[in-house]
């Protein structure tokens, strides 16, 4: 069936009375879900599907898949790489389970925490806390990111380096198909050996071949304790072997290791509520956290004094207060360029194996200045994963000259990044942005299995088409 415009009021019409007033918004009412959060894709669609249930998301789809529409899905809209914005011509309904937000159960037996896919992180982490319970995932979009994107993303977070990331807490999935048929895996076994893990396949498939409707996830004892330092590096060469020294000790106590430019945090400091951690001023410095049993505070001081000791840092204050804790982390999640420089540059999502990164960093930002001499080369993240945010700015705002250059920076950076064994993509995903640019990182049989798996579960492409998956080569 074409998805002509008499086709695709019938569809309109139908959705309409199936969802009722609260369960469909026409387009006037959602320009803010057809612009993503950076501003860089802006989509259309014949209007926003709220579902309540996942038989509501199922009659959605089965719906769309008669009148020949797609389905885009989004949560929070809070992605980074533009998967959850309808762009291109066919006839798109775009879906949000933003009304199935319901925590179902807080296991304290099983330690796990059973919710529908519109819940944001930061309610399943208050949940899971007012049950002496920690959900792990975290990252500054926590009170808009929910769990069905986090779940289709893999998202991370400061948190990664002990608990992994989303796909490690996942341990069973309810998933509405293409064809609008439901598969309820909710299972919350730990072992289950009995055929293909299906749910993996779902976790970081970004909306392409299922809608996540719910969900049961790990938790993990609440620390008892935990502290939080932060501590200027004597240079970026050190990191290295700061990171190795607080991986030591005591083992499994780091659950955060963040690096930190001078230019964020004079930018931060200057634009928002938050104190300068220190008076000494470095190039570089570490965001760590140290969790666990109530002698992490003077495992973390004793750190602080080896690496002094070492030469490897220069200064450093461990939060003795919880507003001073507080203070240092709203620092690193306002870091992002778009908040601390109000601009959004030309960002990169990298992961580096986490002894090359001084490496990377040299030789980006030595690429960056010889094809833009004035460009800003702007790096943080959650290095302890490798995971570096490299963002290349007009400091000025000014960014003409930079979206003429931008290709061959990407082109710079993609080959420094591959030279050294790292990733384009650590933590945001492929989405729209990303997906021509993978082709080449990796051997073009992974992408023809992803695509024979794509077929098999949506074999009509109707679930957000044109993303995540390269195009096949031209034959
Ligand atoms: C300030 C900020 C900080 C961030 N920090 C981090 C970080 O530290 N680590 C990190 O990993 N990420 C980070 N992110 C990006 C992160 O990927 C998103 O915040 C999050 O994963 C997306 O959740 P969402 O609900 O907003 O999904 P959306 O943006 O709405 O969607 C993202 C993708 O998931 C799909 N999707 C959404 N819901 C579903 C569902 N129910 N079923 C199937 N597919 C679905 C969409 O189609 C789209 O492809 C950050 C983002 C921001 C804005």
């Amino acid at each position: 069936m074409s998805g002509g415009s008499d086709t695709s009021r019938e569809l309109v019409s139908e959705l309409a009375a199936l969802l009722g007033p609260e369960g469909w918004l026409p387009p006037d009412d959602i320009a803010d879900r057809l612009v993503d959060f950076r501003g860089v894709f802006t989509g259309s669609a014949l209007g926003l599907a709220r579902p309540a249930s996942t038989d509501e998301v199922s009659v959605v789809v089965r719906t769309c898949a008669a009148y020949g529409a797609s389905v885009v899905t989004q949560g929070g809209n809070t992605g980074l790489s533009g998967g959850a914005i309808p762009v291109g011509d066919r006839p798109t309904v775009l879906l949000t389970p933003s009304r199935m937000n319901a925590i179902e159960e807080v296991n304290t037996a099983r330690s796990t925490i059973t919710a529908q896919a519109g819940v944001t992180i930061q309610a399943l982490q208050e949940a899971a806390a007012s049950a002496d319970r920690l959900f792990a995932p975290d990252w500054g979009a926590r009170g808009t990111a929910t769990l069905g994107g986090g779940i289709a993303t893999n998202a991370g977070g400061i948190n990664v380096l002990r608990y992994g990331s989303m796909r490690e807490q996942v341990l069973g999935l309810e998933v509405v198909l293409a064809d609008g048929r439901v598969w309820d895996g909710l299972r919350a076994l730990p072992k289950d050996n009995s055929g293909f893990d299906l749910k993996q396949l779902f976790i970081a498939s970004e909306g392409t071949i299922g809608i996540v409707t719910r969900a049961v996830l790990r938790l993990h004892p609440l620390p008892s304790a935990h502290r939080t330092a932060f501590v200027a590096l004597r240079s970026l060469g050190d990191l290295d072997a700061l990171f190795a020294l607080a991986r030591a000790r005591p083992p499994g106590a780091l659950s955060a290791f963040e690096l930190i430019p001078e230019t964020g945090v004079r930018q931060v400091v200057d634009r928002f509520d938050i104190v300068r951690p220190m008076s000494t001023v470095a190039d570089w410095y570490v965001l760590l956290r140290f969790s666990g049993e109530p002698g992490v505070g003077d495992a973390l001081i004793d750190l602080l004094a080896t690496a002094s000791d070492d030469g490897l840092i220069v200064d450093g204050v461990v939060a003795d207060s919880t507003p001073h804790e507080d203070n240092l982390w709203l620092l690193r999640d306002e870091l992002t360029a778009t908040r601390s420089f109000g601009g959004f540059g030309v960002k990169y999502d990298l992961a580096i194996p986490p002894d090359r990164i001084e490496r990377f960093l040299t030789l980006a930002s030595a690429a960056v200045a010889e094809i833009l001499a004035d460009a800003l080369s702007y790096a943080f993240g959650h290095v302890g994963d490798g995971n570096i945010h490299f963002t290349v700015l007009r400091p000025d705002g000014d960014d003409r000259d930079l979206e003429r250059v931008a290709p061959d920076i990407t082109a710079a950076i993609d080959r420094i990044v591959w030279d050294l064994g790292g990733t384009i993509s650590a933590e945001h995903g492929l989405g729209r942005e990303l997906r021509s640019r993978i082709v080449g990182q990796k051997p073009e049989i992974e992408f023809e299995l992803m695509r024979t798996i794509k077929a098999a579960l949506d074999p009509d492409d109707r679930l957000n088409p044109d993303v995540m998956l390269p195009d096949p080569p031209a034959r």
